[in-house]
């Protein structure tokens, strides 16, 4: 089977982690935890980073220290990884769905900003937080969110989960990578993105005194070094030294990966440009990692889920993209703006093998086995 995403751990992993072992410094402490903090600090341009024990854990001690709270209203993108929203979810806050805009996939912040605007002139009740997600490896456009953290003191918080390595080229983060910009921002490290520890997140936010506070949330609020007390209540969410072990092996080679993913992705678009297929996003003022190449197919060209089917026939795993939160059981009575645009990605939308690992011949079998499927419908 060709896998739609596997880790690469042909770095430094196994000698990290037999340092890690032999000094039995497995657990919540240890120097693994302070280099992987400091090298993710770095390659991001964020002044503080906060180790978690995954993506989900971290974006709901994020919510937590933005003050999403019962009486609260968070704007989520609609079309992403349902754990966005139930991080949201999880402090009892209200949800505003946003629709998308079709060229990124991402959050449509302009249509945002007018209804806040909207709102904020007639009295109405606006959002407290913003939980901006840069999906699929491809940054949002954020210039509206500025404006209306500007105007109106809102947070943004960036769920930076899948786009680890993407910037902006242009505006006011000309040069900035993705989780660099929001008040507090969230990476995810599953065995699925761009990097992994295994399972794993981090916090990011250059507020010295939102990364106290998530240090202290994460270790389970606890005062004293000495005695069991505690001042509020918290949670056991910090990431193992033996998983910042595998991390900070897996820093090392991410400018690698992040290269070998735009490669990947780069030999889809030329090798598929006859096809009935719509490149996948690549905005003039993104600097995209194409975590996993994603594309969609015009209309009248097969489904998706035929092409999922006839690529898994010949041992390649294809997938389909999300269906858009307002349709998730847990979220379709919830408060949406917009249309159908991420309605209309997940039906034309699925997503190729893209694993940095990939040989060269399993993407050209793959690339021949979509080829086939799509001139013969
Ligand atoms: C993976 C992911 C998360 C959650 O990360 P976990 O580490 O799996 O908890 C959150 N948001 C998005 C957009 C993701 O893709």
């Amino acid at each position: 089977m060709i896998p739609l995403v596997e880790p690469a751990l042909d770095g430094n992993e196994l000698n990290y982690l037999k340092e890690c072992i032999g000094n039995t410094d497995v657990a919540g402490r240890g120097r693994f935890i302070n280099c992987f903090e400091a090298e993710l600090a770095k390659y991001v341009g964020a002044r503080y980073i906060v180790a978690c024990s995954s993506g989900t854990a971290a974006l709901h001690v994020a919510m937590r220290l933005a003050g999403a709270k019962p009486g609260k209203l968070v704007a989520v993108s609609d079309f992403t990884f349902i754990a966005s929203a139930n991080a949201v979810s999880y402090t009892g806050a209200d949800l505003l769905l946003v629709d998308s805009e079709s060229r990124s996939f991402n959050m449509n912040t302009d249509l945002l900003y007018d209804e806040v605007t909207r709102r904020a002139r007639r009295g109405a009740r606006i959002p407290s937080v913003i939980e901006v997600v840069h999906v699929l490896g491809h940054p949002a456009w954020i210039e509206p969110l500025l404006a209306l953290q500007n105007e109106y003191g809102i947070l943004v918080v960036e769920d930076a989960a899948e786009s680890l390595g993407a910037s902006w080229t242009s505006g006011q983060c000309q040069g900035r990578r993705v989780g660099s910009v929001g008040n507090i921002s969230c990476f995810s490290f599953n065995g699925n993105k761009i990097i992994t520890t295994g399972g794993g997140g981090a916090l990011a936010t250059d507020c010295q005194e939102t990364a106290y506070s998530a240090r202290h949330l994460i270790s389970q609020a606890k005062i004293s070094v000495s005695e069991y007390l505690h001042d509020v209540i918290g949670y056991n969410y910090r990431l193992s030294n033996l998983a910042a072990a595998v991390g900070l092996a897996q820093l090392e080679v991410l400018p690698g990966i992040v290269s070998a993913k735009r490669s990947i992705a780069e030999h889809y678009i030329n090798s598929l440009s006859d096809l009935p297929v719509a490149d996948p996003p690549r905005e003039p003022w993104a600097e995209p990692t194409f975590w996993l190449y994603s594309a969609l197919l015009h209309a009248h060209s097969g489904t998706p889920d035929g092409l999922v089917d006839s690529l898994a026939m010949k041992g390649i795993e294809a997938r389909r993209l999300w269906p858009p939160l307002h349709v998730q059981q847990p979220y379709t009575a919830v408060e949406r703006i917009g249309g159908e645009v991420s309605e209309k990605i997940y039906r034309r939308g699925f997503s190729l093998p893209s694993a940095a690992r990939m040989p060269q011949t399993a993407q050209e079998y793959v690339i021949s086995a979509v080829r086939d499927y799509l001139v013969n419908i």
